[in-house]
């Protein structure tokens, strides 16, 4: 892999491809810095090594240039993280840039406006690319959360530095986790899928079949299965349509030797509502009228076993309705059991949207190995999708 850590940045502008597409209040203040923290290891080797930092990031959807979407608002925070001079200019490219970059100091960080102030950025456009990597030495990119995207600062770019790109240490670290569950993981591997729809998960079940030892499938995407397999799953969410397609999910796990592992019971509730009467129901006997929000308890203790006996744990969507505390404890036993497992050794990674956020809602992000920065492009690799951005730099097609 083209690691930063194999390159000495001494007297090198490094023109890194950061994530810093942060929430902002109405007085334009940083609300949470957890993507600008991290990408301290990537820009602090670099600072270290005597070189400088050209930063560039989206931030938000502008449409055209918008003053609430600039990256001027990151100047401060920035050197407040990073604790050095730090200089911005209002355009990401053209002379003023140019004039900016060679004016950097080793030991500095340039702050380069918003990509998507200008449209090219996202049809990933060979000339703007081209404008952009006049202002760096070597590209780095370090942007996991748009890997899966072939935009001008993630991809197109690459061309421009044959001999002179890395990954970042975030994206490295990325791309190491995966590896980890998906190549090389340790026997037993557990996926636990759960989330809403069976639809959305469907490519991420046909390309781990062959990779894991066990299926626990929980969420909302439970109850096609088991009306599928004949049970009663009253007003519970399901995808009629998709029936066919969970039976056979069965019969190719059975072929590859996937032991699957379907909730036990529910927490019904007779209403979508945090204030709904609630009771325990077997899986299979959800009576007209109720539907299913959570995992029950059996069903935790079954999870549970099957987690603290994995080496490999990948988890993505959450278990229930966690949103609403009278249906969060599926989610949170299954953070639980991955935080056991994972004091005991195994290699646990989190993964892709809402279990990511229940991780850090229920405390779990340092009790599991990692937790991914990127949703969309952690489902693509799921997938088993090769990210343009990760291409770019591998040289492949
Ligand atoms: P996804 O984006 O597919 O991972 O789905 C996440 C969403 O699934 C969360 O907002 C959960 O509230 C929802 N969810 C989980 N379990 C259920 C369930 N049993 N019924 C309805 N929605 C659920």
């Amino acid at each position: 892999m083209k690691s930063l850590f194999d390159i000495n940045f001494k007297n090198k502008k490094a023109l890194i491809r950061v994530d810093f597409n942060v929430p902002l209040n109405e007085n334009f203040e940083v609300t949470d810095t957890t993507r600008i923290e991290a990408a301290k290891p990537t820009i602090i080797k670099i600072l270290e090594d005597g070189g400088s930092c050209i930063l560039m990031s989206h931030l938000g959807r502008p449409n055209g240039i918008e003053e609430r979407y600039s990256l001027k608002h990151l100047v401060n925070p920035v050197e407040d993280a990073f604790g050095v001079e730090v200089k911005y200019v209002p355009d990401c490219i053209g002379e003023e840039a140019e004039a900016a970059s060679q004016a950097l100091k080793p030991g500095h960080i340039l702050i380069l406006e918003n990509l998507r102030f200008h449209e090219e950025e996202k049809s990933g456009d060979f000339e703007f690319a081209k404008a952009l990597s006049k202002l760096g030495d070597i590209y780095v990119n370090d942007a996991f959360g748009t890997a899966h995207r072939a935009h001008a600062s993630t991809t197109t770019i690459a061309q421009f530095f044959p001999d002179n790109k890395c990954f970042g240490a975030l994206l490295s670290k990325e791309i190491e986790s995966i590896k980890k569950v998906m190549e090389t993981g340790e026997r037993p591997i557990t996926a636990i899928l759960g989330g809403a729809k069976v639809s959305s998960k469907i490519t991420i079940i046909d390309n781990i079949l062959d990779k894991i030892d066990h299926l626990i499938i929980g969420g909302g995407m439970t109850f096609t299965f088991i009306k599928a397999l004949g049970g009663s799953i009253g007003d519970s969410l399901v995808e009629e349509d998709k029936q066919t397609l969970a039976l056979e999910i069965l019969e190719l796990a059975k072929e590859k030797n996937v032991d699957v592992h379907l909730p036990l019971d529910a927490i019904a509730a007779d209403a979508f509502s945090e204030t709904a009467n609630t009771k325990t129901v077997s899986i299979n006997d959800i009576p007209d009228g109720w539907m299913g929000l959570d995992v029950g308890p059996e069903t935790n203790e079954l999870f549970a076993k099957v987690i603290e006996g994995s080496k490999t744990i990948l988890w993505n969507g959450p278990l229930g309705v966690f949103e609403m505390p009278p249906f969060s404890k599926g989610t949170i036993a299954i953070g639980e059991a991955i935080a056991n497992a994972t004091k005991n050794g195994s290699f646990s990674l989190v993964g892709g949207g809402d279990s990511v956020a229940a991780v850090k809602q229920f405390g779990f992000e340092d009790k599991v190995s990692y937790v991914s920065t990127g949703g969309g492009a952690m489902l693509e690799s799921l997938e088993g999708k090769t990210l343009p951005g990760i291409a770019a730099i591998l040289d492949e097609d």
